[in-house]
């Protein structure tokens, strides 16, 4: 995907307004929760010959990425999709969606969640959880039971989006119901989508715990529960509303916990409700290898004619600028643009509609900056994106992490830069022993070959 210039762009909010029409109209995924009510009707089945031979060339496939990728993905044993004995309707999703062989974690983990494990499994951003258990999860949905059989569970409102994105991807053959339910939608909306026969549900846990609550979602015989970006599922935010959602399900349950974090305190949690689930841990290291990070020293005051400096001389596809408050994304953001850099913004504090705008449109491409909050630290994948800048140093070594994690996607390079001022410096040092990883002070000149 090309970035797509738009002359004479000034404000992203004027900019929205323009072209918000079409692309509303245009994109399913970016609808889901704007859109009124769906009707509630069968969905036509997708047709399409199983048995045919030559299945695989008739697939359409996209385009080979063809850059270069670290052993963080490619270090496997070789296994392939084929190898798991997955139904040719799923392969065909997974090979459609570009996945030619498994990253590390997809080749430990389906074997496991096919044979009904339970999973705690660790691995870094990018490196492929998602398919890593959307794979096998929906290898084992029986498409004529009717009941909900999967609960998956994010943390953010976009990332259930985009995960529940992956699953409509990877099952567009398999002819299943899946429903995104997250907050900040109407409740109705879900409760008549959820009236129909459901087979998957993503969502957000509050929204999700409501409905259960009022008897509307029912998981009594869901035997498949997925959360991903656990450690943050299990913070005090969502730990009693993943709770309340664990008691409706039966005891027998599968629960798979992802991510790339786990604190200590995931222990307790693990003793009470999975205390023999099998254990991945594919983080050795903690930072992608494709991510070149460095360090500047700034003061406060500087930091803007920096990051300009910075904007002019790097090569960037895309680039996530991080804030630590809301105010200062808004100010940041409106600081770049009138130098001539438009800029998105986007943060916790904005609606939900606007936030799906704005997360819809800088993903097709049409901006190529965006300033934002830790509300996009999470999961979030933007193929394109190659440059992170912490226009704020964040606080802790799993939030820079999860930060400089959304470069270097599936083992691609990437890069991050820092911007430290003298609070910063106790801090840099000891993310950097948390992380056991090295970040350089910045070189007059970034070899470009590093990042793109
Ligand atoms: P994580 O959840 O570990 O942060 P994702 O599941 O979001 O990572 O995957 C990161 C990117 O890698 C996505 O763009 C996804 O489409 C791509 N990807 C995942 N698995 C494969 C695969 N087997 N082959 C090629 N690309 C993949």
């Amino acid at each position: 995907m090309e970035y797509r210039q738009r002359g004479g762009y000034r404000d992203y909010q004027g900019y929205g307004q323009r072209n918000y029409r079409n692309n509303y109209r245009r994109n399913d995924y970016y609808n889901n929760n704007d859109q009124p009510p769906p009707q509630v009707k069968p969905k036509p089945r997708v047709e399409i010959d199983e048995s045919d031979p030559n299945w695989k060339e008739k697939l359409s496939v996209p385009k080979k990425d063809t850059r270069q990728q670290t052993d963080d993905v490619t270090n496997t044993k070789g296994s392939d999709f084929e190898t798991f004995s997955l139904s040719r309707r799923l392969l065909m999703g997974i090979f459609e969606l570009g996945f030619e062989k498994p990253s590390p974690v997809q080749e430990e983990a389906i074997p496991l969640v096919l044979m009904g494990k339970s999973l705690l499994a660790r691995a870094k951003n990018g490196t492929g959880k998602t398919g890593a258990f959307a794979i096998p999860t929906l290898q084992r949905v029986d498409p004529n039971d009717q009941n909900i059989q999967v609960l998956v569970l994010l943390p953010t409102r976009e990332l259930a989006l985009q995960t529940a994105k992956v699953y409509k991807d990877l099952s567009k053959h398999l002819n299943l119901e899946i429903v995104t339910s997250t907050g900040g939608t109407e409740l109705k909306d879900d409760i008549i989508r959820l009236r129909r026969a459901v087979q998957i549900v993503i969502g957000t846990p509050g929204r999700l715990q409501d409905l259960a609550n009022q008897g509307i979602l029912k998981i009594q015989q869901c035997k498949m529960i997925v959360l991903d970006e656990a450690d943050k599922l299990l913070s005090p935010d969502f730990l009693p509303a993943v709770e309340t959602l664990l008691d409706f399900m039966p005891e027998d349950r599968q629960l798979l916990l992802f991510s790339a974090t786990f604190p200590s305190a995931i222990k307790s949690f693990k003793e009470r409700w999975i205390p023999d689930c099998k254990i991945l841990n594919l983080m050795d290291e903690l930072t992608l290898k494709g991510v070149s990070q460095y360090y500047a020293f700034v003061d406060e005051g500087q930091k803007v004619h920096c990051l300009y400096a910075l904007l002019r001389k790097l090569q960037i596809n895309q680039c996530i600028i991080f804030c630590n408050s809301v105010n200062r994304v808004e100010l940041l953001s409106r600081k770049i643009t009138r130098l001539g850099f438009p800029t998105y913004y986007i943060h916790g504090q904005m609606g939900q509609k606007h936030r799906n705008r704005i997360f819809h449109n800088f993903r097709e491409g049409e901006c190529r900056f965006l300033v934002c909050t830790d509300i996009f630290t999470r999961g979030i994948d933007i193929r394109n994106l190659n440059v992170v800048i912490n226009f704020d140093f964040p606080r802790s070594a799993n939030t820079y992490l999860h930060r400089i994690g959304r470069s270097g996607r599936f083992g691609h390079l990437g890069l991050a830069v820092n911007f430290i001022t003298n609070e910063d410096r106790i801090n840099l040092c000891k993310i950097e022993t948390e992380l056991n990883t090295e970040i350089m002070a910045i070189p007059a000149k970034i070899d470009t070959s590093l990042y793109t």
